[in-house]
Parts: C-alpha cells; structure tokens; sequence
C-alpha cells in the first residue's frame, strides 16, 4: 500500500468526490504532509436544509419498528466487514494512526452495529405497580429527533458510529459534522451507509444520515438548531464548554466526550511484565493521541528503578515511521500544530523540574514533511502543575510514589476524568482502586491499560471530560425519550395520593 494510490482506496470503497470539490477544507496526510483532496465547506444554507431534511426522515423512520430499523445497521455491518480493509487503510492515510489500529477502529464500527442489532430487539420499559386500584403504570422509549454528532481526528470515523448505530436502532436520524481534518473518511463511511440503505429497501429515508463538512462554524450551527434534539460532541473540553453554553440556552440534550488525562498506579506487588506492555501500548498507541492515553504513570518508589529504565529503553528503540508499513508502531502526529504544542508543554514541564527523553522530531526519510516525534518520558519527583493538563502528544510524566492512597489522590487530583487504572495483584488495593473511595473517573481498570475500551461497556469520564456515555451497556437510553403511561381500567377515578377533589 502506498500512500500515492488514495484515489484508487475512494475508487474501491465507491467514493466520488465530484460533489465535494472546493477549496475550503484540506484533508492532508499527516503521513507525509501531502493535499490528499480539497473539498468545499457546506454553506449555512445547506446545512440548514440538510438539518430540515434529518428532521423530516426522523418523522418517518420513528414508525418503522425497532427490529426492522436493526435490519438497516446489520446490512450497514456487513458494508463494514466487506470493506474493513480499505476503509481502515483511509483512517491510516488520513488520521495517521498505524494500520493495525486503522483496521483495530473498523472492528469497533463492525462490533457496536452487532451489539445494535441485537439491542434493536431490547429497548426495554419497565411495567410499575400503581398506588390506585385498577390502574397499571409503564414506561416506553421513543426515538428522541435528529442527533446531532461531532467527531474529533482521533477516531475519525468509530466515534461516529458508536452514536449512529445506536441512535438508528433507537428511530432517530443522524446528522454529522466530522472533524475538518478527517473529511474523507466521513465521506467514505456515508457512501457505505448509503449503500446498505440502498440494500436496505425504501422504508429507509434518504435523509436518514446527513453528513456536513465545515469547520467549527458549521458545527456550532448545527448545535444551535432547535430541530436537533440531541448533540453528541466529542472533542476537547475547550470545544464541549461551548457546545455545552449552546445547549444549555435552549435546554437541549447533550453527550460530550471530552478530554482526557489519564493515569495507572503501579504498585510493589504488580506483574510487571504485563505492566510493561500495557504501559508502552496506552502511552504510545496512535501517537499519544487518543482520548484515554496514559498521560501519568505513578510507580511505587520500590519498584521505580526496575521499571522506569526498562521503559526509557523500550521508548528508545520504538520502531517510529509510516503508519502503513507493518512493524511501525509509532506514526506521526497530526500536524505540526500539535507538535509546536509538544515542545512548549516539553519546555514548560522542564521550567517545572522535569527531566525529559525523547520528544524531539525524527526525520523518517521520504516523508520529512510529517511530524514525527520519539515519544517522551518526563520524570518528576512530585506532580507538577504542568501535569494538569491534557497535551495531546505522546508524553508521559512519571512520578514515583509512597502510599497508594497519595497515588490515589493525585490521580483523582486533575480536572479531567476520563479513564484510570491500577497494576496489582493485591486484592484490597484493586477493590480500593474501583470503589466509591478510588479512581473518580469514568473508566477504572484492574491490570490493563487505560486505553483501548470495549464497546460493551459504557464509555466516557467526568469532570471536564464532560460526564456523557455512548456506546455500551445502557448508554442507548440517552438517544430515546422516555414517555410514562398510566392506564385506568375500573370504573372510578382515584387521585393520587388520596386527593379528594369532589365536583
Ligand atoms: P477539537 O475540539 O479541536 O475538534 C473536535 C470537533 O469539534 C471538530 O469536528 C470541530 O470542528 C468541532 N468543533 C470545534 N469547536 C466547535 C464549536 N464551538 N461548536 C461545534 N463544533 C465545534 O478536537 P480534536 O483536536 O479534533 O480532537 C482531540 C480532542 O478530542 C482531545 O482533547 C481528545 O481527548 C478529545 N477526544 C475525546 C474523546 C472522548 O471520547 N472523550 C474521544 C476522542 C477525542
């Protein structure tokens, strides 16, 4: 796979970017910094027909009953299987993430459609006794509207689907405004639904998934639209604080998945061995660029000098180059944005008494135009301020530490509060570590990583990270509306609560 054949992978995954050109959005490859297309921003007024129209096919699909509205994600499921391979090369080219996690990202779209399909047959109310004789008391879900989603470069096109595909099961239409540095893969990911809707039959509407290509401007449109009844935004937190001031006004729903700044606790009795590669994968995995990234790595102070220079050692030979060549497990950042943002923070830390490896630019030949860094290791005595925040980059700080409740402590001891997780073999430290008195985050880990979640369960943090789910568990509930029915079948007309209302 090269990276000059882009337009035969759109050919092969039926992509024509005919009604796309323009010049206003650039998808550039953060491979080798290459144009891969340039493409036209929609116009307010599109994007005000588009929302129309999602609205339009949310009134017809809320009818279409839930099993048949699965059938549409199994068809779309099987669009994916067919062209994992191609549309997970697309990420690579465009995101810059290794192949592995190019396809490792079209699995996850693959498995929440077949978690959907089956949840498709289980939106479930409940039945609840009533206080008054001769009355029955229920609950049903009902699909919410148009759900508006966002997506960040990172997970340019899981995240999408995480939502879609259970807001599709749930009877409600999609509208989504992908990250302006990942529009191709979007394009590509609405070309497979379109055909699986085809296949689908005509009870899908047209307009059911709309895609909206623009910059933050056509997201905040989008977000201020009454007609969409529930945004789903994952980004920064920069980014969620105004969509959430948005929704707030108008008193819409919101999912927001923000940032992250994600830590493990490694304790004296840990397998280290296993401790070790979940390290190297959280902490290096897609560039230090995910959402859960382990970004502070607290080490027992007993174990600190055997782990942190084998860790050094592995960082030093990371095999770093073109995400596309089988063995790389370093590819570039996304852009020289996110490297400047690297040096300042490596600068900044050091002001605060780091000591750095790593993080300086490698030159990978042919490609000098990508940003390619050697991850860093900062190593502190005690958290710094700098550690505070999220820096989107692979760069990990680690501190050694005394008293599991003081690692405890600092880990819960930042802003964000997305994914966590502990290495130990000791029973009470990783019962602590997930208890009401642990880790505050959404996601508490016993001997894996904090990166790399499973559909099944709910995913999403708290704090700034922004509180919302998606995904698993019973995360679909937030795509429906809740309607609470109450029957009478006798022939009188009690109050509730024994009000006596005589007339
Ligand atoms: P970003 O915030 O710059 O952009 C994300 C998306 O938001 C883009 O589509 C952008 O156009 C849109 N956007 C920005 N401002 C907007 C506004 N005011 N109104 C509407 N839309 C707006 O983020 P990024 O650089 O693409 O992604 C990296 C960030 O995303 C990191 O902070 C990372 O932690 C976070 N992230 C979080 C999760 C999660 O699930 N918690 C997952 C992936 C990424």
């Amino acid at each position: 796979m090269t990276i000059s054949s882009i337009d035969s992978l759109l050919g092969k995954l039926g992509v024509t970017l005919d009604g796309y050109a323009g010049s206003d959005i650039h998808s550039i490859s953060p491979i080798d910094g290459k144009l891969l297309a340039s493409l036209k921003a929609d116009s307010t007024s599109i994007i005000e027909r588009r929302i129309q129209e999602a609205h339009q096919a949310y009134l017809a699909w809320r009818t279409v009953p839930a099993p048949r509205r699965g059938e549409l994600i199994r068809l779309f499921g099987e669009e994916l299987r067919t062209y994992k391979h191609e549309l997970g090369q697309l990420v690579t080219l465009e995101a810059g993430k290794i192949l592995q996690e190019g396809l490792g990202e079209v699995q996850e779209m693959i498995d929440i459609c077949d978690f959907a399909v089956g949840l498709s047959r289980q939106l479930y109310g409940l039945t609840i006794a009533s206080e008054r004789p001769g009355h029955r008391m229920m609950e049903q879900w009902h699909p919410a509207g148009a759900v508006g989603i966002i997506s960040a470069f990172n997970f340019p096109v899981a995240v999408w689907a995480w939502n879609a595909a259970l807001a599709i099961v749930c009877g409600d239409s999609v509208i989504w405004k992908p990250s302006e540095k990942t529009p191709l893969t979007a394009i590509a990911t609405q070309t497979l639904f379109i055909k699986a809707a085809q296949r689908f039959g005509s009870d899908a509407p047209a307009a059911l998934t709309q895609l909206i290509i623009g910059g933050r401007d056509s997201g905040a449109q989008m977000v201020a639209d009454h007609r969409v009844a529930l945004v789903s935004a994952t980004g920064s937190t920069r980014m969620g604080k105004q969509v959430a001031e948005v929704c707030a006004k108008r008193l819409a729903r919101s999912i927001l998945e923000l940032g992250g700044n994600n830590a493990m606790i490694v304790a004296p009795s840990a397998d280290l061995e296993m401790a070790v590669r979940a390290i190297i994968f959280s902490a290096v995995g897609t560039a230090g660029q995910r959402c859960t990234t382990l970004r502070r790595l607290f080490v027992h102070q007993s174990i600190y000098d055997t782990l942190v220079p084998r860790l050094k050692k592995i960082y030093e030979g990371l095999p770093i180059g073109n995400p596309l060549t089988s063995g790389t497990l370093v590819g570039p950042l996304i852009d020289e944005m996110a490297y400047n943002n690297l040096q300042k923070t490596i600068d900044q830390a050091i002001g605060q008494g780091a000591k750095i490896s790593g993080g300086h630019r490698i030159d990978v030949a042919g490609y000098e135009k990508g940003f390619y860094v050697r991850p860093a290791i900062a190593e502190l005595s005690a958290p710094a301020d700098i550690m505070q925040h999220e820096t989107f980059a692979p760069l990990m700080y680690i501190v050694p530490y005394n008293d599991l409740q003081q690692a405890i402590d600092w880990n819960n001891n930042v802003p964000q509060g997305l994914s966590s997780s502990i290495f130990t073999t000791d029973m009470r430290e990783a019962e602590l570590f997930v208890s009401a008195a642990g880790s505050d985050c959404g996601i508490a880990n016993v001997n894996i990583g904090p990166s790399g979640a499973e559909i099944g369960g709910a995913f999403g943090g708290e704090k700034e990270t922004g509180g919302g789910r998606e995904s698993g568990s019973d995360a679909w509930k937030a795509y429906m509306r809740r309607t609470t029915n109450t029957f009478n079948y006798s022939h009188a007309l009690p109050l509730a609560q024994g009000i006596s209302f005589d007339i």
